[in-house]
């Protein structure tokens, strides 16, 4: 078995996290005691991935879930699934990061962090064989991103040669009123690039903007949003929690998504799009599924994949229906938009189909792309940094906290160099590789 351990961090990590276990439960039949009562051997085939067995038969969320402070985690204990977690699983402090980064990363959250650690490696010696890490965090605030991180680089040192994937919640000024989110996302992206191996980008500003336009909703609460999220987060999952072939571990679904090592922040998408309690019963076709999962209405990222082009993309259709079907709507697709995926990377669009719908749908798809155009959504963070930063604005926070305003520099060049390497791939043509060889031959 390839288990995989889940991380929660903060008030948005542990909101999501919670919500993450209350879909999953459900869909392998695991009440909130965490004893079976699904009628479905599929469910159960590869529970180990996510769950551990006790020898009472119980399943317990393979969780670590870890805070600041005690109040977010206090409501998970009393909501929904708050009893099928190991009490002991649960590592808070009282301090609280006061949405400072340097908190997270070097004061308060360093002082915590090795209960977390300890907690993280009694997990991982249960372990039959380990394939990695999941955390799930939003960058914009302290904890989650500030002591999440330094979590991440923890575990790079301990653990190298295990995958490392992560739910990052980036920071939009429409859903927060904390003007040093884009300094404390910045700060992030800076580690996530070295020591994460696959990001599962979640943009505020995007999931806003889908509860408003397509969902109506007027005033979207997190609640709103984060049912998206767990949507989402479900779909991305489900290869590795059900039996098949494609992306069945982090490791290959790392190979086929990633071309270049830097560059592996997913824009991940979803579709029907539904609000919480309104379910849609009405099955959708597998044509409208695969219109809607490219369409950048769909996406959970504030970026339009048009003004990009794709590295690679993956499909993940659920529910009964047809393979060949979905396998020439793909093509379809790609035939159709040829100028939006690059040329030099044949066949880098992967689909597979799962038996087992979400609850309460007959069919989903769930799209992760990596698109050249996620650019855009970290230029807008970083126009963000930059405007403060010129001016070195509210950085006594941090340099309070011990940081060197050096470390700032240097998140803001990583970050703009990210944002280059994209475009130069977006621009990068066969052609050019052509003449490149043709050079390399003369010069032979
Ligand atoms: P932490 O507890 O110090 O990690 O801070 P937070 O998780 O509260 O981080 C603040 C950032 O997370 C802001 O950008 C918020 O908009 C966002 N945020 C907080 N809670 C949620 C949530 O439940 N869902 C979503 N989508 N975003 C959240």
């Amino acid at each position: 078995m390839r288990e995989i351990l889940h991380i929660q961090g903060g008030q948005c990590g542990n909101q999501i996290g919670a919500k993450f276990w209350e879909v999953i439960c459900a869909e392998h039949g695991i009440d909130p005691t965490g004893r079976y009562n699904g009628d479905l051997d599929l469910q159960l085939e590869r529970i180990n991935v996510y769950y551990n067995e006790s020898s009472c038969g119980r399943f317990v969320p393979r969780a670590v879930l870890m805070d600041l402070e005690p109040g977010t985690m206090d409501s998970i204990r009393s909501g929904p699934v708050g009893q099928i977690f190991r009490p002991d699983n649960f590592v808070f402090g009282q301090s609280g990061a006061g949405n400072n980064w340097a908190k997270g990363h070097y004061t308060e959250g360093a002082e915590l962090i090795d209960s977390v650690l300890d907690v993280v490696r009694k997990e991982a010696e249960n372990c039959d064989c380990l394939q990695g890490f999941q955390v799930c965090h939003s960058l914009g605030g302290g904890t989650g991103s500030g002591m999440g991180t330094l979590l991440i680089s923890k575990i790079r040192e301990e653990y190298p040669d295990r995958m490392m994937l992560t739910f990052s919640v980036f920071p939009s000024p429409k859903v927060s009123d904390t003007v040093v989110e884009p300094y404390n996302a910045t700060l992030s992206v800076h580690q996530l690039v070295e020591n994460a191996d696959e990001c599962m980008v979640l943009d505020n500003e995007a999931l806003y903007d889908i509860c408003f336009r397509t969902l109506k909703l007027s005033n979207p609460s997190f609640g709103d949003l984060n049912h998206l999220i767990s949507a989402t987060m479900s779909g991305v999952t489900c290869c590795l929690r059900f039996p098949g072939q494609l992306n069945s571990d982090l490791r290959k679904l790392a190979v086929n998504l990633i071309p270049f090592p830097r560059l592996h922040f997913f824009m991940v998408g979803f579709a029907p799009l539904t609000s919480r309690g309104s379910q849609r019963y009405q099955a959708l076709t597998v044509p409208e599924l695969t219109q809607q999962m490219w369409d950048a209405k769909n996406m959970m990222c504030a970026a339009d994949p048009r003004h990009g082009r794709y590295l690679t993309a993956s499909a993940m259709f659920r529910g009964k229906m047809s393979t060949k079907e979905v396998d020439e709507q793909m093509l379809n697709v790609q035939n159709k938009n040829s100028s939006y995926f690059v040329e030099w990377i044949p066949n880098n669009v992967k689909s597979t189909v799962c038996d087992i719908p979400p609850t309460g749908l007959k069919m989903a798809s769930t799209f992760i792309g990596n698109s050249t155009s996620i650019q855009e959504m970290f230029r807008r963070v970083s126009e963000q940094f930059t405007a403060m930063f010129r001016r070195k604005a509210f950085l006594h926070w941090y340099t309070g906290e011990g940081m060197d305003e050096m470390e700032f520099t240097e998140a803001e060049s990583n970050m703009n160099d990210l944002v280059s390497e994209y475009q130069q791939y977006q621009d990068a043509t066969v052609d050019e590789e052509e003449e490149y060889e043709e050079e390399g031959a003369e010069y032979e």
